[in-house]
């Protein structure tokens, strides 16, 4: 990927329109609060078929232009995620640019959810990595475009548990594309990222049988869910030389690229990160030549965003899970039209998506 100029303070240098990463991005916004130490950017995608809706991400980035970078290629993705999904709504997404288990304070998150307000409903919030309901509760104190409050407060609560399921169902698509059985009972599966959606994901994949082998950066994190659930876990980074058969990314984004295809030597890989190939046009070629099937991402987890949807369009729980669940079917489906059309499984489900947003036009 060609780097975006940094200068030596580690500030962005270069322009946005210009930037490897914006692809013609409706509104980018700076939000900036000395007070209570908000550094935040909004990235509105796409709003042809909605209000752009995509959670907040909080991250301890090393400098601007790496959180510039993903919310550039997340608020991207949310536009084909809400496509694909048969929803109507828009792409977007946020990142602060912190700690959360330092920084984060509730008058940082009321101040974020002021700058929300500023955009008039063309950008709705929730949560991401980093960020709780409670988060969400904060900015909900500000504005009424967010999304993923707690249904004590008449919202649709924690989005992770939905979007584990739709993983969890987009997992054994994949599982009966390459097997031919979608039982996932005996097979190995490797989750990076124990965190909200992880948990969950791990949490299924144990009740089916699967052999669960779990990775992350926080030990404590690792200790709770080999205790809890009885697992495995593969301590370090340098998880591809373990050995396991799925690879399920649910950290961050950018784990899949020419480095770690090089030593992956698993058949799958399905999991709630987004933007998970560094490179989406040729990173599946590389798989493809390894003979590992790749579930697209943006198919796969979007349980999370069809249940904030139910708060907008006022449906339920079962309603979210049912939908949900369509995800096994509509991931079948597109791995059918890639291997039609001779594409990769991300360039079927982009195309896809795109004939939506271009339709709707
Ligand atoms: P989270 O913050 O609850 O959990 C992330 C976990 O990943 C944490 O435990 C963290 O310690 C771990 N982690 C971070 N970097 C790591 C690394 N390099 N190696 C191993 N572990 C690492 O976040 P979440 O809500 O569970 O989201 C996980 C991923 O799924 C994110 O990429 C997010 O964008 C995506 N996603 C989440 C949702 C949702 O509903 N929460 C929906 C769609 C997509």
């Amino acid at each position: 990927m060609k780097d975006f100029n940094i200068t030596d303070q580690g500030e962005v240098a270069g322009g946005i329109f210009t930037h490897v990463s914006f692809k013609n991005h409706e509104q980018v916004v700076f939000c900036n609060d000395q007070e209570t130490g908000l550094k935040a950017i909004i990235g509105i995608h796409n709003t042809t078929l909605g209000p752009a809706l995509g959670g907040t991400r909080m991250w301890n980035y090393s400098n601007e232009a790496e959180a510039l970078n993903d919310v550039l290629r997340l608020s991207r993705g949310m536009t084909f995620k809400a496509s694909i999904s048969g929803l109507n709504l828009g792409g977007g997404k946020a990142v602060i640019m912190a700690d959360s288990r330092k920084d984060k304070t509730d008058a940082m998150m009321q101040k974020f959810g002021e700058f929300v307000n500023s955009l008039s409903g063309r950008y709705i919030t929730a949560e991401d990595v980093g960020i709780t309901t409670h988060d969400m509760e904060m900015v909900k104190m500000k504005t009424n475009h967010v999304s993923g409050i707690p249904e004590s407060m008449g919202g649709s609560g924690d989005p992770s548990p939905v979007t584990a399921y739709g993983v969890y169902m987009g997992m054994k698509a994949a599982a009966k594309y390459k097997y031919g059985n979608d039982n996932l009972a005996g097979r190995k599966v490797l989750v990076q990222g124990i965190g909200h959606v992880g948990e969950t994901l791990v949490h299924h994949l144990c009740q089916e049988g699967a052999q669960v082998i779990i990775n992350d950066i926080h030990q404590d994190r690792i200790n709770e869910m080999v205790t809890k659930y009885g697992i495995k876990a593969h301590i370090g980074s340098d998880i591809f030389n373990a050995d396991f058969d799925i690879y399920a990314p649910c950290a961050l984004g950018a784990t899949v690229n020419a480095e770690s295809i090089a030593r992956m030597n698993c058949d799958i890989i399905a999991g709630a990160a987004n933007n998970q190939l560094a490179e989406e046009w040729s990173d599946e070629i590389l798989l493809a030549k390894k003979g590992i099937l790749y579930a697209p991402d943006f198919v796969i987890n979007a349980g999370g965003l069809i249940n904030v949807y139910s708060e907008i369009a006022k449906y339920d729980r079962s309603e979210s899970l049912r939908r949900t669940e369509e995800i096994y079917n509509t991931t079948l489906d597109i791995f059918r039209h890639a291997e039609i059309e001779g594409i990769t499984n991300h360039a079927a489900a982009v195309k896809i998506a795109q004939a939506r947003i271009d339709n709707a036009k």
